[in-house]
């Protein structure tokens, strides 16, 4: 069904932007598109930070950005206007917003759910809407979505610590399913204990897996282990380490957010083992092929999760009581707060509390 925008006028909206690929945010005021019969308004309580955010505020993957660009798209909040079709919520509701919001709805992608990989698909910010407008995050006072790219927040899970499954939650569930790498009993390395990385742990252990941390962090073997439950953590650049972890996983989900060899971890993948690559740098990876062909390895990508899956995701969270460790802050410690993510000091989200803390009196 076509969205129509009927008499409706433009959101008036306000949040925090990048202005430039310093990557340093400020007060910005812009519009957001008109409520159609098919969008629900949102008002936005919480929003996580992403490292993406980080990456796409300084331009750090090379692609185009919009300046001024409001990140953010870990977005949790309360629906305060919905159009005349929309059947998924009511005033009230409280809905969930992750990195994409739209598709084209009909391709082969879209129609198995996999919106994410549509060709059309419409990033939560930094793209371009259904209108041709630039999408702003949640950084921000308001949200229009399509009902349609919005989940449904399940009740009980706190909302603060459930923001940050929007994406990082997503991002690692998402091939977890699709690979098979959910089975009670396989063993997973999961690189990188950071925003994605312990929320993989906690999906994976609620999968009764038996998970490994590979990390370059010494310090955080003791929470790995003691309160997040991994069976094993390993340093990435402890050869003797490296060796004994030789051929013993079945499947690896790599969320480093900075260049590392895959060398090593394609060795650590027991025949016919899964290397899934979720996190992003510029630097393109070098592939040892032996090791690939005689261990018949698969190397494969991953970009957040489609819309059911999404769903899929929260509600199993929801089940089994998981939610993102984090560090909730208000609106104008952001800058703070990307520093101390790209120094790798946070344990293990910052969660900025929008709904208190974004002020229309930042703005000049
Ligand atoms: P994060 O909280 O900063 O965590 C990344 C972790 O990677 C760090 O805590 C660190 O863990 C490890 N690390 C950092 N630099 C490294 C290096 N050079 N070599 C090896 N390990 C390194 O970031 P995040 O929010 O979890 O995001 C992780 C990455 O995924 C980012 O690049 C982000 O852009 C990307 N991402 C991708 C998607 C997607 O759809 N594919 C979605 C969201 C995010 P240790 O201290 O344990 O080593």
């Amino acid at each position: 069904m076509a969205n129509t925008l009927s008499n409706e006028k433009e959101v008036p909206a306000f949040g925090w932007a990048a202005r430039d690929s310093s990557g340093i945010l400020s007060p910005f005021h812009f519009s957001r598109r008109a409520n159609g019969d098919l969008d629900i308004t949102i008002k936005i309580l919480y929003c996580g930070i992403c490292h993406g955010d980080v990456h796409f505020a300084k331009n750090e993957l090379g692609r185009h950005i919009n300046y001024p660009m409001v990140p953010g798209h870990e977005i949790v909040g309360e629906v305060i206007k919905i159009g005349s079709n929309v059947k998924k919520f009511k005033i009230g509701d409280i809905a969930g917003v992750g990195p994409i919001c739209g598709s084209c709805g009909k391709c082969s992608h879209c129609s198995k759910s996999w919106e994410n990989s549509c060709p059309k698909t419409i990033l939560t910010y930094n793209g371009h809407d259904y209108d041709g407008s630039i999408t702003y995050g949640g950084y921000s006072n308001k949200i229009v979505v399509n009902e349609n790219y919005a989940i449904i927040m399940p009740k009980g899970l706190p909302l603060e610590g459930a923001a940050p499954l929007l994406c990082a939650g997503l991002t690692v569930y998402s091939p977890m399913i699709h690979h098979g790498l959910c089975q009670s009993g396989q063993h997973l390395g999961i690189v990188g204990l950071g925003g994605l990385g312990h929320v993989a742990v906690k999906f994976a252990k609620a999968f009764n897996m038996k998970v490994t941390v590979i990390s370059t962090s010494p310090g955080k073997k003791e929470e790995a282990l003691e309160r997040l439950g991994a069976d094993s953590f390993l340093l990435i650049n402890d050869q003797q380490q490296l060796k004994e972890a030789k051929d013993t996983m079945d499947g690896i989900i790599d969320t480093a957010s900075g260049p590392h060899s895959l060398h090593p971890l394609i060795d650590m993948l027991k025949t016919c083992g899964k290397l899934i690559l979720v996190g992003a740098s510029i630097t393109p990876p070098v592939l040892p092929y032996m090791p690939l062909m005689l261990g018949r390895k698969i190397i494969a990508g991953s970009a957040a999760g489609g819309m059911k899956e999404s769903q899929d995701m929260i509600n199993f969270a929801a089940k089994h009581n998981i939610t993102a460790d984090i560090e909730v802050i208000p609106m104008d410690y952001v800058n703070t707060a990307f520093e101390r993510l790209a120094k790798n000091d946070v344990k293990y989200r910052f969660v900025i509390d929008v709904a208190n803390t974004l002020n229309v009196s930042h703005i000049d």
